[in-house]
């Protein structure tokens, strides 16, 4: 097969930026990866295979996209920016693998997109340098979509890859690392220097990986409740599980019995910060609290 020159060298990038007369959207998180080795760790780390579907967001002109291509899986990327549509157009006319939605991916309805497009019943993985301005709700929308998402591999700022991938007990643990976790196993793959984009961001990134537990971390009888618990045991970090509970759940007296029962039963000390709660504890205590009465 022909080898193709990578789009993400330095000098093809200022190639095709100049082509096509681009100017960067600092609004739209646009900075471009130009370091041909990291976006071949990126593919590398998803261990792609030729069955799979794979999901991109943010294509940009193609960066990593073509590197996702050469897996010979089919690829989906959602590009928010209608200019690059014509440069992807182009950059990816050698690739028919490769299919790209101007689409919002935050509105895009993914899994009726997703099951339009694909036409492989090969595993699903999302791989992605995500727009920083966006990425918890990326990850959020993705992982509530319903998709059936095998795994994740995506660059964000590293101090939001640490969060994600925070073990209790730890100053980064918090809900949101709850929130992934509970679906994923997440760990940090490699740190990206910002020197490696153009143009450079004002912070280093972090590559992570999530990859879908064959068993919930926990069983839990209603997951919005779950969610609802664990944010509220980290609304003001510095204060204990009982301040926290009580203050957004109530300070009435039944409430106040409700909580503390439920607590004494699972044997959580209300004295304990939010963060030195694991995530089984905080599904445990859920459960717990779903089933007293109020
Ligand atoms: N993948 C390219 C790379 O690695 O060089 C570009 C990554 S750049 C960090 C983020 C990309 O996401 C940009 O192309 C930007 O236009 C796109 N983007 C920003 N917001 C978006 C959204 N809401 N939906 C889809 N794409 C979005």
């Amino acid at each position: 097969m022909t080898e193709y020159k990578d789009i993400a060298t330095p000098s093809r990038t200022k190639e095709i930026l100049k082509q096509y007369g681009f100017s960067f959207k600092k609004s739209l998180g646009q900075n471009f990866l130009t370091e041909p080795n990291i976006l071949r760790n990126i593919a590398a780390a998803a261990e792609l295979e030729e069955t799979d579907r794979i999901i991109e967001i943010g294509p940009g002109i193609g960066a990593l996209t073509e590197h996702l291509a050469r897996s010979k899986g089919e690829v989906l990327a959602f590009e928010i920016d209608q200019r690059l549509i014509e440069v992807l157009d182009d950059t990816m006319s050698i690739y028919p693998n490769v299919t790209v939605v101007n689409e919002d991916i935050l509105k895009a309805d993914v899994k009726t997109v997703a099951n339009d497009i694909f036409e492989s019943e090969g595993d699903l993985k999302v791989v992605a340098n995500l727009p920083y301005y966006i990425t918890t709700p990326i990850m959020m929308h993705l992982l509530m979509s319903g998709l059936d998402i095998q795994s994740m591999v995506v660059m964000m700022q590293k101090e939001v890859a640490d969060r994600i991938t925070a073990e209790p007990g730890t100053k980064a643990y918090g809900s949101l690392s709850i929130a992934v976790q509970y679906y994923m196993e997440a760990s940090l793959a490699f740190i990206v220097p910002k020197t490696a984009f153009v143009p450079q961001p004002n912070v280093d990134s972090a590559i992570i990986k999530l990859t879908k537990r064959d068993r919930p971390i926990v069983e839990v009888t209603d997951e919005a409740f779950f969610f609802k618990l664990t944010k509220s045991a980290f609304m003001q970090r510095r204060k204990t599980l009982w301040n926290n509970l009580t203050s957004f759940f109530g300070k009435d007296e039944a409430t106040k019995i409700w909580l503390e029962s439920a607590l004494n039963e699972v044997g959580i000390d209300p004295k304990r910060r939010g963060e030195t709660l694991s995530i089984q504890e905080f599904g445990v205590l859920a459960n717990q609290l779903k089933a007293n009465k109020r």
